[in-house]
Protein backbone atom coordinates (compact mmCIF):
# COMPACT_ATOMS: atom_id res chain seq x y z
CA UNK A 1 0.00 0.00 0.00
CA UNK A 2 1.36 3.95 -1.28
CA UNK A 3 2.18 5.39 2.34
CA UNK A 4 1.47 9.21 2.24
CA UNK A 5 3.17 11.54 4.58
CA UNK A 6 1.26 14.63 5.42
CA UNK A 7 3.34 17.50 4.09
CA UNK A 8 5.04 19.77 6.24
CA UNK A 9 3.04 22.89 4.87
CA UNK A 10 -0.44 22.22 5.20
CA UNK A 11 -3.22 24.20 3.64
CA UNK A 12 -4.81 25.57 7.49
CA UNK A 13 -1.03 25.83 8.75
CA UNK A 14 -2.28 23.20 11.04
CA UNK A 15 -0.83 19.78 11.04
CA UNK A 16 -2.12 16.79 13.67
CA UNK A 17 -0.29 14.50 15.72
CA UNK A 18 0.04 11.12 14.23
CA UNK A 19 1.83 9.40 17.22
CA UNK A 20 -0.85 10.70 19.37
CA UNK A 21 -3.68 9.61 17.27
CA UNK A 22 -2.04 6.43 16.95
CA UNK A 23 -1.77 5.96 20.36
CA UNK A 24 -5.33 7.36 21.27
CA UNK A 25 -6.87 5.19 18.90
CA UNK A 26 -5.20 2.35 20.34
CA UNK A 27 -5.74 3.25 24.23
CA UNK A 28 -9.35 3.24 23.30
CA UNK A 29 -9.01 -0.77 22.12
CA UNK A 30 -8.12 -1.27 25.39
CA UNK A 31 -12.10 -1.46 25.98
CA UNK A 32 -13.49 -4.25 24.01
CA UNK A 33 -10.00 -6.03 22.63
CA UNK A 34 -10.16 -9.72 21.68
CA UNK A 35 -9.58 -12.33 18.78
CA UNK A 36 -5.52 -11.33 19.00
CA UNK A 37 -3.86 -12.18 15.11
CA UNK A 38 -0.78 -10.98 15.67
CA UNK A 39 2.35 -10.21 18.71
CA UNK A 40 2.12 -6.16 19.01
CA UNK A 41 -0.28 -5.15 20.93
CA UNK A 42 -2.54 -3.40 18.71
CA UNK A 43 -3.03 -6.43 17.17
CA UNK A 44 -6.41 -7.39 18.01
CA UNK A 45 -9.68 -7.33 16.75
CA UNK A 46 -12.67 -5.63 18.90
CA UNK A 47 -15.80 -6.75 20.01
CA UNK A 48 -17.04 -3.50 21.63
CA UNK A 49 -21.32 -3.86 21.55
CA UNK A 50 -23.13 -1.19 21.61
CA UNK A 51 -24.09 -0.06 25.43
CA UNK A 52 -22.08 -3.10 26.85
CA UNK A 53 -19.65 -2.05 30.11
CA UNK A 54 -17.23 -1.60 27.43
CA UNK A 55 -18.63 0.78 25.58
CA UNK A 56 -19.81 2.89 28.03
CA UNK A 57 -16.20 2.66 29.27
CA UNK A 58 -15.10 4.53 26.33
CA UNK A 59 -18.23 6.72 26.35
CA UNK A 60 -16.87 8.21 29.87
CA UNK A 61 -13.31 8.33 28.66
CA UNK A 62 -14.54 10.46 25.09
CA UNK A 63 -16.77 12.53 27.33
CA UNK A 64 -13.79 13.48 29.85
CA UNK A 65 -11.17 13.93 26.57
CA UNK A 66 -13.66 16.50 25.04
CA UNK A 67 -14.77 18.17 28.15
CA UNK A 68 -10.49 18.71 28.51
CA UNK A 69 -10.60 20.75 25.29
CA UNK A 70 -13.67 22.99 26.68
CA UNK A 71 -16.41 21.31 24.92
CA UNK A 72 -19.31 20.59 26.35
CA UNK A 73 -20.99 17.78 26.19
CA UNK A 74 -25.19 16.75 25.03
CA UNK A 75 -26.51 13.43 25.18
CA UNK A 76 -29.96 12.70 23.54
CA UNK A 77 -32.68 10.07 24.35
CA UNK A 78 -30.90 7.62 21.72
CA UNK A 79 -27.86 7.97 24.04
CA UNK A 80 -26.19 9.62 20.84
CA UNK A 81 -23.15 12.19 22.41
CA UNK A 82 -22.73 15.45 20.96
CA UNK A 83 -19.19 17.51 21.57
CA UNK A 84 -19.75 21.11 20.71
CA UNK A 85 -16.59 23.99 21.01
CA UNK A 86 -17.85 27.37 21.00
CA UNK A 87 -16.91 29.10 17.55
CA UNK A 88 -15.31 32.42 17.29
CA UNK A 89 -18.59 34.04 16.29
CA UNK A 90 -20.39 33.01 19.08
CA UNK A 91 -23.36 32.56 16.95
CA UNK A 92 -26.49 30.34 17.34
CA UNK A 93 -25.90 28.54 14.09
CA UNK A 94 -25.68 24.89 14.54
CA UNK A 95 -22.35 22.97 14.93
CA UNK A 96 -20.45 21.35 11.99
CA UNK A 97 -20.27 17.80 13.18
CA UNK A 98 -17.38 15.18 13.00
CA UNK A 99 -19.13 12.25 13.37
CA UNK A 100 -18.89 8.22 13.40
CA UNK A 101 -19.10 5.19 15.94
CA UNK A 102 -17.31 3.39 18.86
CA UNK A 103 -19.58 0.37 18.50
CA UNK A 104 -18.15 -2.32 16.72
CA UNK A 105 -19.20 -5.57 15.37
CA UNK A 106 -18.68 -8.49 18.01
CA UNK A 107 -15.25 -10.02 15.60
CA UNK A 108 -15.05 -6.50 14.31
CA UNK A 109 -11.83 -4.37 13.96
CA UNK A 110 -10.04 -1.28 15.58
CA UNK A 111 -10.62 1.04 12.51
CA UNK A 112 -14.47 1.27 11.82
CA UNK A 113 -16.10 3.82 13.11
CA UNK A 114 -13.71 4.55 15.69
CA UNK A 115 -11.18 6.33 13.65
CA UNK A 116 -13.58 8.75 12.16
CA UNK A 117 -14.72 9.25 16.52
CA UNK A 118 -11.07 9.64 17.23
CA UNK A 119 -9.64 11.64 14.73
CA UNK A 120 -12.44 14.22 15.05
CA UNK A 121 -10.70 13.83 18.69
CA UNK A 122 -7.32 14.46 17.28
CA UNK A 123 -9.00 17.26 14.79
CA UNK A 124 -10.13 18.98 18.15
CA UNK A 125 -7.05 18.90 20.19
CA UNK A 126 -4.85 20.46 17.27
CA UNK A 127 -7.11 22.95 16.61
CA UNK A 128 -7.05 23.67 20.99
CA UNK A 129 -3.52 23.41 21.41
CA UNK A 130 -2.50 25.59 18.36
CA UNK A 131 -5.14 28.56 19.91
CA UNK A 132 -6.97 27.78 16.41
CA UNK A 133 -10.62 28.44 16.39
CA UNK A 134 -13.23 28.02 13.82
CA UNK A 135 -16.25 30.59 12.93
CA UNK A 136 -18.91 28.51 13.70
CA UNK A 137 -19.01 25.90 16.43
CA UNK A 138 -17.82 22.82 15.41
CA UNK A 139 -17.78 19.48 17.32
CA UNK A 140 -17.97 15.61 17.35
CA UNK A 141 -20.79 13.39 17.08
CA UNK A 142 -20.51 9.88 18.61
CA UNK A 143 -23.65 7.82 17.18
CA UNK A 144 -25.47 5.09 19.50
CA UNK A 145 -25.86 1.32 18.01
CA UNK A 146 -23.97 1.71 14.10
CA UNK A 147 -23.17 -1.57 13.77
CA UNK A 148 -26.74 -2.63 14.70
CA UNK A 149 -25.05 -6.08 15.82
CA UNK A 150 -26.29 -6.45 19.44
CA UNK A 151 -29.76 -4.32 19.17
CA UNK A 152 -30.32 -5.63 15.43
CA UNK A 153 -30.59 -2.39 12.98
CA UNK A 154 -27.73 -0.78 12.10
CA UNK A 155 -27.50 3.28 11.56
CA UNK A 156 -30.20 2.94 14.37
CA UNK A 157 -29.39 5.90 16.21
CA UNK A 158 -28.53 8.32 13.60
CA UNK A 159 -31.95 6.84 11.65
CA UNK A 160 -34.15 8.31 14.68
CA UNK A 161 -32.45 11.66 14.59
CA UNK A 162 -33.32 12.05 10.79
CA UNK A 163 -36.87 10.79 11.30
CA UNK A 164 -36.45 8.10 9.83
CA UNK A 165 -36.86 5.40 12.66
CA UNK A 166 -39.27 6.02 15.35
CA UNK A 167 -37.50 6.21 19.00
CA UNK A 168 -39.67 4.12 20.37
CA UNK A 169 -39.32 1.44 17.87
CA UNK A 170 -35.53 1.84 18.68
CA UNK A 171 -35.71 2.00 22.11
CA UNK A 172 -37.85 -1.65 22.19
CA UNK A 173 -34.78 -3.00 20.45
CA UNK A 174 -34.05 -6.25 22.07
CA UNK A 175 -30.35 -7.31 22.74
CA UNK A 176 -29.87 -10.73 20.26
CA UNK A 177 -28.70 -12.78 23.09
CA UNK A 178 -31.02 -11.64 25.83
CA UNK A 179 -34.65 -10.89 24.89
CA UNK A 180 -34.95 -9.05 28.26
CA UNK A 181 -32.55 -6.66 27.70
CA UNK A 182 -34.13 -3.82 25.74
CA UNK A 183 -31.94 -1.10 23.89
CA UNK A 184 -33.60 1.42 26.43
CA UNK A 185 -33.11 -0.26 29.44
CA UNK A 186 -28.94 -0.45 28.47
CA UNK A 187 -28.93 3.37 28.32
CA UNK A 188 -31.06 3.72 31.81
CA UNK A 189 -28.49 0.93 33.20
CA UNK A 190 -25.55 3.20 32.02
CA UNK A 191 -26.93 6.41 32.39
CA UNK A 192 -27.05 7.73 28.65
CA UNK A 193 -30.81 8.20 28.58
CA UNK A 194 -31.05 11.91 27.74
CA UNK A 195 -33.42 14.22 27.72
CA UNK A 196 -33.09 15.52 24.55
CA UNK A 197 -35.13 14.04 22.20
CA UNK A 198 -33.15 12.31 19.03
CA UNK A 199 -34.04 14.48 16.24
CA UNK A 200 -32.75 16.84 14.07
CA UNK A 201 -35.17 19.83 15.28
CA UNK A 202 -33.78 19.02 18.71
CA UNK A 203 -30.60 18.60 17.91
CA UNK A 204 -29.78 20.11 14.58
CA UNK A 205 -26.16 19.97 12.67
CA UNK A 206 -25.02 22.55 10.44
CA UNK A 207 -23.13 19.93 8.67
CA UNK A 208 -21.42 16.28 8.82
CA UNK A 209 -18.29 14.96 8.40
CA UNK A 210 -17.15 11.70 8.58
CA UNK A 211 -14.02 10.28 8.10
CA UNK A 212 -14.09 6.52 7.60
CA UNK A 213 -12.05 3.08 6.34
CA UNK A 214 -13.13 2.23 2.97
CA UNK A 215 -13.96 -1.25 4.09
CA UNK A 216 -13.49 -2.26 0.21
CA UNK A 217 -10.33 -2.68 -2.10
CA UNK A 218 -11.10 0.55 -4.58
CA UNK A 219 -8.58 2.93 -3.28
CA UNK A 220 -5.93 0.12 -2.46
CA UNK A 221 -5.93 -1.35 -6.09
CA UNK A 222 -5.98 2.22 -7.42
CA UNK A 223 -3.50 3.21 -5.24
CA UNK A 224 -5.11 6.32 -3.83
CA UNK A 225 -4.85 7.63 -0.44
CA UNK A 226 -8.06 9.32 0.14
CA UNK A 227 -11.44 8.79 -1.58
CA UNK A 228 -13.64 11.30 -1.48
CA UNK A 229 -17.06 9.75 -1.06
CA UNK A 230 -20.26 11.54 -3.38
CA UNK A 231 -22.87 9.34 -1.74
CA UNK A 232 -24.00 5.82 -1.22
CA UNK A 233 -25.12 3.31 -3.34
CA UNK A 234 -28.66 2.31 -3.83
CA UNK A 235 -30.04 -1.21 -3.51
CA UNK A 236 -32.80 -3.09 -3.74
CA UNK A 237 -33.59 -6.78 -1.98
CA UNK A 238 -35.76 -8.69 -3.90
CA UNK A 239 -37.36 -12.07 -3.38
CA UNK A 240 -38.16 -15.11 -5.34
CA UNK A 241 -40.61 -18.11 -4.97
CA UNK A 242 -39.93 -20.75 -7.87
CA UNK A 243 -41.96 -23.36 -7.84
CA UNK A 244 -42.52 -27.16 -9.67
CA UNK A 245 -43.17 -30.41 -9.14
CA UNK A 246 -41.75 -33.26 -7.03
CA UNK A 247 -40.45 -35.88 -9.06
CA UNK A 248 -39.16 -39.16 -8.85
CA UNK A 249 -35.52 -38.55 -10.25
CA UNK A 250 -34.98 -42.26 -11.81
CA UNK A 251 -38.71 -42.43 -13.57
CA UNK A 252 -39.12 -38.95 -14.87
CA UNK A 253 -37.51 -37.90 -17.94
CA UNK A 254 -35.98 -34.25 -18.42
CA UNK A 255 -38.81 -33.57 -20.68
CA UNK A 256 -41.50 -34.05 -17.96
CA UNK A 257 -40.19 -32.01 -15.14
CA UNK A 258 -40.76 -28.95 -14.03
CA UNK A 259 -37.26 -28.52 -11.59
CA UNK A 260 -37.29 -25.22 -9.67
CA UNK A 261 -33.84 -25.80 -8.27
CA UNK A 262 -32.43 -26.33 -11.95
CA UNK A 263 -34.46 -22.86 -13.13
CA UNK A 264 -33.45 -20.77 -9.72
CA UNK A 265 -29.65 -21.89 -10.61
CA UNK A 266 -29.56 -20.32 -13.74
CA UNK A 267 -31.30 -17.46 -12.65
CA UNK A 268 -28.94 -16.36 -10.03
CA UNK A 269 -26.19 -16.74 -13.09
CA UNK A 270 -28.02 -14.60 -14.63
CA UNK A 271 -28.42 -12.22 -12.82
CA UNK A 272 -24.96 -11.98 -12.36
CA UNK A 273 -24.39 -11.78 -16.18
CA UNK A 274 -26.96 -9.00 -16.09
CA UNK A 275 -25.54 -6.76 -13.35
CA UNK A 276 -22.18 -6.96 -14.78
CA UNK A 277 -23.89 -5.73 -18.37
CA UNK A 278 -24.84 -2.47 -16.05
CA UNK A 279 -21.23 -2.80 -14.37
CA UNK A 280 -23.65 -3.06 -11.37
CA UNK A 281 -23.73 -5.38 -8.19
CA UNK A 282 -26.11 -8.82 -7.79
CA UNK A 283 -26.11 -11.54 -5.18
CA UNK A 284 -27.83 -14.09 -3.66
CA UNK A 285 -27.24 -14.80 -0.44
CA UNK A 286 -29.92 -16.93 0.70
CA UNK A 287 -31.23 -19.60 -1.35
CA UNK A 288 -33.61 -22.57 0.17
CA UNK A 289 -34.81 -25.36 -0.53
CA UNK A 290 -37.60 -27.30 1.43
CA UNK A 291 -36.12 -29.36 4.67
CA UNK A 292 -37.81 -32.84 3.53
CA UNK A 293 -35.80 -32.76 0.03
CA UNK A 294 -34.16 -35.94 -0.93
CA UNK A 295 -31.08 -36.95 -3.14
CA UNK A 296 -33.55 -38.84 -5.63
CA UNK A 297 -36.67 -36.08 -5.49
CA UNK A 298 -36.82 -33.16 -7.97
CA UNK A 299 -37.93 -30.13 -5.76
CA UNK A 300 -41.00 -28.75 -5.40
CA UNK A 301 -40.07 -24.82 -4.51
CA UNK A 302 -37.38 -22.70 -4.51
CA UNK A 303 -36.98 -19.34 -2.53
CA UNK A 304 -33.52 -17.48 -3.20
CA UNK A 305 -32.68 -13.05 -2.41
CA UNK A 306 -31.48 -11.12 -5.23
CA UNK A 307 -29.73 -7.72 -3.80
CA UNK A 308 -29.34 -5.45 -6.29
CA UNK A 309 -26.51 -2.16 -6.05
CA UNK A 310 -25.42 0.41 -8.09
CA UNK A 311 -24.71 4.43 -7.54
CA UNK A 312 -27.74 5.16 -9.97
CA UNK A 313 -31.24 4.64 -8.98
CA UNK A 314 -32.01 3.84 -13.03
CA UNK A 315 -29.63 1.35 -13.02
CA UNK A 316 -31.09 -0.50 -10.05
CA UNK A 317 -34.25 -0.62 -11.75
CA UNK A 318 -33.18 -1.73 -15.36
CA UNK A 319 -30.89 -4.68 -13.64
CA UNK A 320 -33.88 -5.52 -11.99
CA UNK A 321 -35.60 -5.35 -15.07
CA UNK A 322 -33.74 -7.33 -17.35
CA UNK A 323 -33.19 -9.62 -14.90
CA UNK A 324 -37.08 -10.41 -14.50
CA UNK A 325 -37.41 -10.80 -18.38
CA UNK A 326 -34.49 -13.60 -18.35
CA UNK A 327 -36.21 -14.95 -15.77
CA UNK A 328 -39.14 -15.49 -17.14
CA UNK A 329 -37.13 -17.42 -20.30
CA UNK A 330 -35.49 -19.23 -17.96
CA UNK A 331 -38.66 -20.51 -16.85
CA UNK A 332 -40.07 -21.68 -19.76
CA UNK A 333 -36.27 -23.19 -21.01
CA UNK A 334 -36.58 -26.94 -19.41
CA UNK A 335 -38.98 -30.31 -19.47
CA UNK A 336 -42.69 -28.83 -18.47
CA UNK A 337 -41.45 -25.33 -17.25
CA UNK A 338 -41.65 -23.58 -13.34
CA UNK A 339 -43.94 -20.41 -12.10
CA UNK A 340 -42.03 -17.80 -10.12
CA UNK A 341 -43.44 -15.53 -7.96
CA UNK A 342 -41.55 -12.08 -6.91
CA UNK A 343 -41.50 -9.64 -4.20
CA UNK A 344 -39.22 -6.38 -2.97
CA UNK A 345 -38.55 -6.43 0.76
CA UNK A 346 -36.14 -3.25 0.56
CA UNK A 347 -35.72 -0.44 -1.56
CA UNK A 348 -33.11 2.21 -0.68
CA UNK A 349 -32.46 4.58 -3.39
CA UNK A 350 -28.98 6.18 -3.75
CA UNK A 351 -27.64 8.94 -1.46
CA UNK A 352 -26.24 11.48 -3.36
CA UNK A 353 -23.64 13.87 -0.34
CA UNK A 354 -23.77 17.58 -0.32
CA UNK A 355 -21.80 19.12 -3.16
CA UNK A 356 -20.04 22.16 -0.98
CA UNK A 357 -18.98 19.27 1.38
CA UNK A 358 -17.94 17.74 -1.57
CA UNK A 359 -15.57 20.72 -3.03
CA UNK A 360 -14.15 21.20 0.67
CA UNK A 361 -12.90 17.51 0.71
CA UNK A 362 -11.89 17.24 -2.85
CA UNK A 363 -10.02 20.74 -1.77
CA UNK A 364 -8.07 19.45 0.80
CA UNK A 365 -7.08 16.40 -0.86
CA UNK A 366 -5.32 18.08 -3.77
CA UNK A 367 -3.88 19.85 -1.13
CA UNK A 368 -2.34 17.34 0.67
CA UNK A 369 -2.15 14.76 -1.95
CA UNK A 370 -2.32 16.26 -5.50
CA UNK A 371 -4.67 15.09 -7.69
CA UNK A 372 -3.02 11.66 -8.30
CA UNK A 373 -3.91 10.84 -4.44
CA UNK A 374 -7.58 10.92 -4.46
CA UNK A 375 -10.16 9.91 -6.08
CA UNK A 376 -14.09 10.12 -6.12
CA UNK A 377 -15.69 7.10 -4.79
CA UNK A 378 -18.95 5.94 -4.03
CA UNK A 379 -19.82 4.00 -0.44
CA UNK A 380 -20.76 0.21 -1.01
CA UNK A 381 -21.66 0.19 2.74
CA UNK A 382 -24.67 2.24 4.47
CA UNK A 383 -23.36 4.68 7.60
CA UNK A 384 -24.37 7.47 9.52
CA UNK A 385 -23.53 10.23 7.02
CA UNK A 386 -26.28 8.79 4.56
CA UNK A 387 -29.14 9.29 7.42
CA UNK A 388 -27.66 12.92 8.20
CA UNK A 389 -27.40 13.74 4.70
CA UNK A 390 -31.31 13.95 4.60
CA UNK A 391 -31.30 16.94 6.88
CA UNK A 392 -27.76 19.00 6.81
CA UNK A 393 -24.74 19.01 3.87
CA UNK A 394 -22.96 15.76 4.90
CA UNK A 395 -19.98 13.72 2.95
CA UNK A 396 -17.68 11.07 3.76
CA UNK A 397 -13.80 10.85 3.50
CA UNK A 398 -12.34 7.27 2.76
CA UNK A 399 -9.05 6.11 3.39
CA UNK A 400 -7.68 2.79 2.60
CA UNK A 401 -7.92 -0.55 4.88
CA UNK A 402 -5.26 -3.40 4.34
CA UNK A 403 -6.72 -5.73 1.14
CA UNK A 404 -10.30 -3.83 1.82
CA UNK A 405 -10.83 -6.38 5.18
CA UNK A 406 -13.52 -5.08 7.21
CA UNK A 407 -15.92 -6.62 10.13
CA UNK A 408 -13.14 -8.56 10.85
CA UNK A 409 -10.17 -8.66 13.60
CA UNK A 410 -7.81 -8.32 10.97
CA UNK A 411 -8.59 -5.17 9.81
CA UNK A 412 -6.13 -2.54 9.28
CA UNK A 413 -5.21 0.86 8.73
CA UNK A 414 -1.66 2.09 8.80
CA UNK A 415 -0.60 4.86 10.85
CA UNK A 416 0.32 7.29 7.97
CA UNK A 417 -3.38 6.48 6.33
CA UNK A 418 -5.09 7.70 9.74
CA UNK A 419 -3.64 10.14 10.32
CA UNK A 420 -3.55 11.83 6.59
CA UNK A 421 -7.75 10.69 6.74
CA UNK A 422 -7.42 13.01 9.73
CA UNK A 423 -5.69 15.65 8.35
CA UNK A 424 -8.02 15.68 5.13
CA UNK A 425 -11.17 15.83 8.01
CA UNK A 426 -9.36 18.83 10.05
CA UNK A 427 -8.79 20.62 6.46
CA UNK A 428 -12.31 19.88 4.92
CA UNK A 429 -13.94 21.32 8.12
CA UNK A 430 -11.51 24.17 8.31
CA UNK A 431 -12.66 24.96 4.49
CA UNK A 432 -16.16 24.48 4.71
CA UNK A 433 -16.32 26.82 8.26
CA UNK A 434 -14.64 29.44 5.70
CA UNK A 435 -16.62 29.03 2.74
CA UNK A 436 -19.37 29.27 5.09
CA UNK A 437 -18.09 32.68 6.83
CA UNK A 438 -16.40 34.20 3.40
CA UNK A 439 -20.81 33.50 1.72
CA UNK A 440 -22.35 35.16 4.94
CA UNK A 441 -20.23 37.99 5.34
ZN1 LIG B 1 -18.61 2.05 10.50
Amino acid sequence: MRLTNIPKVTPSGLKINQSRLWETLHETCKWGASHRWGKETHETGMARLTLSDNDARVRRWFADEVQKLGCAVSVDQMGNMFARLKGKRNSSRPMIAMGSHLDTQPRGGRYDGILGVVGALEVLRTMKENGFRTHDDVGIVNWTNEEGARFPKSMCSSGVWAGAIPTEDAWNLRDIHDQNVTLKSELERHGYLGEIPCSHEAYPLGAHFELHIEQGPILQDAGRSIGVVSGAQGYRWLNFTVTGQDAHTGTTPFSARRDPLLAASKMVVASNAVAKRYGALASTGILKIPDNSSTNTVVSEVTFTLDIRHPEDEVVKTVQDECLKSFADIAQEDGKGVSFDWRIDTDSPAVKFYKDCITSIQTSAEGLVGARGWMDITSGAGHDSVYTSRHCPTAMIFVPCRDGVSHHPTEYCTPEACALGTQTLLESVVHYDQSLAAKQG
